[in-house]
């Protein structure tokens, strides 16, 4: 299926080249809501236009926390593959800010539909990957948070791009989305996170690639010892530790800024990764680490009897596990060791849980 950028381009053929780029301006414009709408453009192009959806994505599920302030879309794309989106709602507290203040969310948002990287603790994975998001299917889960906030009056603050998939493998897509969101958006840089697994080849790509944006970076890493992050990611390749180090150096020259970290994502899990020597094995991974930071992260337990989607978890899928939470006083312990071993260290508390939309809990599941 031709993405929507290549039909466009094909309308815009023999238009001036900046035509692109004002209908581009126009999808983030929270008062427009069609073609026909964008009076820069002469009427026989809106007209053209008007073949597209404004969004090429439609609600199919929304659900609401009961317990904070998460709302989960679940997406139905134009042939029927469903994404997820996840709005993380909360206070601004900066200094000035009152009760009328806009909330701020964050947002989290898909590259894929499913995803092929087949983590054992991830439910994506376990339902399979489907295809790629095109462009425009990434830039309109932001249109359509920043539209229905902007209804609250409540703004997008923060993008992680850690809903389904593996950005780094739908590599141009991703790029051009982050590319038009930040032309046609107040969001800075350093106000998206790219989540990656790790593919190698398309990290060294980032590095020569001066069209990629400056985003941040966050590296699901999960284990610092090779043969147990290989048996709970198999995407993990012999040696990438090593060529990680490497690669963060590298990265470090070119992003020197106080603001370009890159962010350990480790998910505690009981009995796999979280005891003494996986702990002094990331101590000694960080020590020869340039800039970045840990986020320890509570694994979210996929098939909790509480939640009512038991069907996500089929213990005997030999892709995919069911393990226990790492206790909160072992998760302390590490953040604590991690901050007398000098390292910046934070632990993540999920949001969404009971309507299984925190991290790893994404899969196009209603209830
Ligand atoms: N493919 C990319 C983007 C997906 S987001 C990547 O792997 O980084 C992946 C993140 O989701 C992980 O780093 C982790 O932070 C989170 N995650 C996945 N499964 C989880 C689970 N069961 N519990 C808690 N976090 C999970």
């Amino acid at each position: 299926m031709a993405s929507r950028t290549q039909e466009l381009m094909k309308i815009l053929e023999n238009e001036p080249a900046y035509r692109l780029k004002q209908i581009e301006k126009a999808w983030f414009d929270v008062g427009i809501n069609s073609y026909d709408e964008i009076t820069t453009l002469p009427k026989d192009l809106r007209e053209k236009l008007k073949q597209f959806p404004w969004l090429s994505l439609e609600v199919h599920t929304e659900l609401k926390s009961r317990e904070d302030n998460t709302r989960k879309f679940l997406f139905k794309l134009a042939d029927d593959n469903l994404i997820e989106m996840v709005l993380m709602g909360r206070k601004n507290l900066k200094e000035g800010a009152t009760d009328e203040s806009p909330d701020r969310y964050t947002i989290c948002i898909s590259s894929q539909a499913g995803c092929p990287m087949k983590c054992l603790f991830c439910a994506t994975g376990k339902g399979g990957f489907k295809r790629h998001l095109s462009a425009e299917e990434i830039i309109d889960q932001y249109r359509f948070a920043a539209r229905i906030l902007a209804k609250e009056n409540n703004r997008v603050a923060n993008i992680v791009m850690m809903g389904q998939g593996e950005p780094l493998l739908n590599y141009d897509n991703v790029k051009r989305a982050l590319n038009v969101i930040l032309a046609n958006t107040d969001l800075g840089e350093t106000k998206i996170t790219v989540s990656t697994a790790g593919v190698p080849h398309a990290m060294e790509k980032l590095l020569t690639d001066d069209d990629f944006p400056p985003v941040r970076w966050a590296l699901s890493l999960h284990s610092a010892i090779e043969e147990s992050r290989h048996a709970i990611m198999p995407s993990h390749k012999k040696g990438f530790l090593d060529w990680l180090v490497d690669w963060a150096k590298r990265y470090r020259e070119k992003f020197p800024s106080r603001t370009h970290y890159i962010g350990f994502e480790y998910i505690m899990l009981s009995g796999t990764n979280d005891d003494e020597r996986h702990l002094q094995a990331l101590i000694k991974l960080c020590k020869k680490m340039p800039y970045f930071r840990v986020n320890l992260i509570p694994y979210n337990k996929i098939s909790d009897p509480a939640d009512p989607t038991p069907e996500i978890a089929l213990p005997e899928d030999p892709g995919f596990k069911v393990f226990e939470r790492t206790p909160p006083e072992l998760i302390e312990h590490w953040h604590e060791s991690l901050m007398a071993a000098g390292f910046t260290s934070t632990i993540r508390y999920s949001q969404g849980q009971d309507i299984a939309a925190a991290c790893g809990q994404l899969r196009n599941k209603i209830k």
